[in-house]
């Protein structure tokens, strides 16, 4: 008897020492405190509310986007890997993002339709499409809740009468309702090194009526002459539409609660976006602090300069597959840095991954498909992979282990082990054409194939049967 309860309590006990060894590796970078911290979750069941500010969609998503989403997706990967039971939540920006921060300038929603000459709900729905078909080429999970800000109006205004009851708002005739960030002892706390700047109105530039220059828009109304598509009336006004931070706050709080263990966005929002989303949401509930870990991507430049269309380096996950590129070659690529250090992409180094990537399919494809079990050295490769990723998210190490260990001389069927587990968070997509329905640009390349065939054009036949291997699929010519 005894003995069985013995052999009771050691089981649960080792079960406890595994859960606890797994949720105490995992540390962070937290904008927040200004250092790495051990990351704890949300309480003892393991939960984990993850935030991620999502695409204002008024326009293409491009190669910054595809990096600090694909990097988001390794933290989610990384953390349900290590145990966490993460709810991961993105917004969809379609309305309310000024072109200037400084809560004046055209809507970028707006700004798209008239570029496109099409709707405005028309771009929101065809730029929203656009994103996730980018994410699912590149491997992405889709977040357990994609919510858009259109839907969400009257959880905002909900919001901003929550602030106003407190006495945190005023009013701007003409323009609409501002927070007063003078009532918080601690704005600016995310950032307080711009904080000097943006109280000379320096980054953000100063409204006429706003009693600080740091203060900024719940709600505004509609201009005269504006004429907006989006629009909604309000306890203040007939004609007006949400301020752009204040549907992160509402939405968050929607579905994730007063208080969230990990938001993510780019070191662009730092400033301004999350430094009022902060201020918003800890003044409406009292709660401190709303967000405990906040993780912010770098910023990905292209040929050493910062994206632009003007520029002509503005690319997007089609250019990259039309210059004959497998975007899961682009992911590899973006692995290999650090999300909080700058990268600067170039078409060579793309070119690079594009080799490392069919270099590492082959040797996969030399392991045959016989899995097995570790041994100590397949361990320690195990445990060196993992615990890169939970140290901050050392991708660039993560990689150059799996390099090490398909080098190694470790058994093929351990190594074939080994690559499966990694590839839950890498995503190679090796082997998975079969299953991916062909792109647009992939159609496009074999119907030119097909017609070049038919003009018995074989050097051109051959170099498409090229350019589709290289996206990842073979062509098998029947009779
Ligand atoms: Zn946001």
């Amino acid at each position: 008897m005894i003995g069985i309860l013995f052999g009771i309590f050691i089981t649960f006990f080792f079960r406890w020492m595994v859960q606890m060894l797994q949720s105490m590796s995992m540390h962070l970078y937290n904008t927040l405190t200004r250092q790495i911290e051990q990351f704890t979750p949300n309480d003892s069941n393991n939960n984990v509310s993850l935030y991620a500010c999502g695409l204002t969609v008024y326009d293409y998503t491009h190669l910054g986007h595809l990096r600090k989403y694909t990097l988001d997706d390794v933290l989610v990967r990384t953390l349900r890997h290590a145990g966490y039971k993460v709810k991961f939540v993105q917004n969809i920006t379609d309305v309310g993002h000024l072109v200037s921060d400084a809560d004046e300038g055209e809507d970028k929603l707006e700004k798209g339709a008239k570029k496109y000459n099409k709707s405005v709900w028309d771009i929101a729905k065809e730029f929203e499409e656009y994103f996730f078909k980018s994410m699912d080429s590149m491997g992405n999970l889709r977040p357990d809740i994609s919510c858009r800000a259109t839907e969400h109006i009257e959880a905002q205004i909900a919001l901003v009468k929550k602030l106003e009851e407190k006495g945190f708002t005023y009013k701007i005739e003409n323009d609409g309702i501002y927070f007063d960030t003078s009532k918080l002892t601690d704005y600016g706390k995310l950032n307080p090194q711009s904080l000097g700047d943006l109280k000379e109105g320096e980054r953000i530039g100063v409204v006429a009526g706003k009693k600080n220059p740091t203060d900024f828009a719940l709600w505004k109304f509609e201009r005269p002459g504006e004429n907006r598509q989006m629009i909604w009336s309000s306890p203040w006004s007939e004609r007006g539409f949400p301020g752009w931070h204040i549907e992160c706050s509402a939405m968050s709080m929607q579905y994730l609660g007063e208080q969230i263990a990990i938001h993510t966005g780019g070191i662009d929002h730092i400033p301004v976006h999350h430094t009022n989303e902060i201020a918003q949401s800890e003044a409406a509930t009292g709660k401190v602090p709303f967000v405990r870990y906040w993780v912010h991507h770098n910023h990905l430049q292209v040929d050493g300069e910062k994206m632009s269309k003007s520029l002509g380096n503005f690319f997007t996950i089609d250019d990259v597959i039309e210059r004959g590129f497998n975007p899961r070659a682009l992911r590899l690529l973006f692995l290999q840095g650090h999300y909080r250090d700058q990268m600067n992409f170039t078409w060579d180094s793309l070119s690079a991954a594009q080799k490392a990537w069919e270099r590492l399919n082959r040797l996969l494809q030399t392991w045959g498909s016989e899995q097995v079990g570790l041994s100590a050295t397949g361990i320690r490769f195990q445990r060196t992979f993992f615990t890169a990723l939970e140290d901050d998210l050392k991708t660039a190490q993560a990689v150059a282990t799996v390099w090490v260990m398909a080098k190694s001389d470790l058994p093929d069927g351990e190594k074939l082990t080994l690559f499966k587990q990694f590839d839950e968070i890498l995503q190679l997509g090796f082997g998975a054409e079969s299953k991916v329905e062909p792109s647009d640009v992939v159609r496009r390349l074999i119907t030119e194939r097909e017609q070049a065939r038919n003009k018995s054009d074989w050097k051109l036949a051959d170099a498409l049967r090229e350019k589709l291997a290289a996206l990842g699929h073979r062509v098998v010519d029947s009779k």
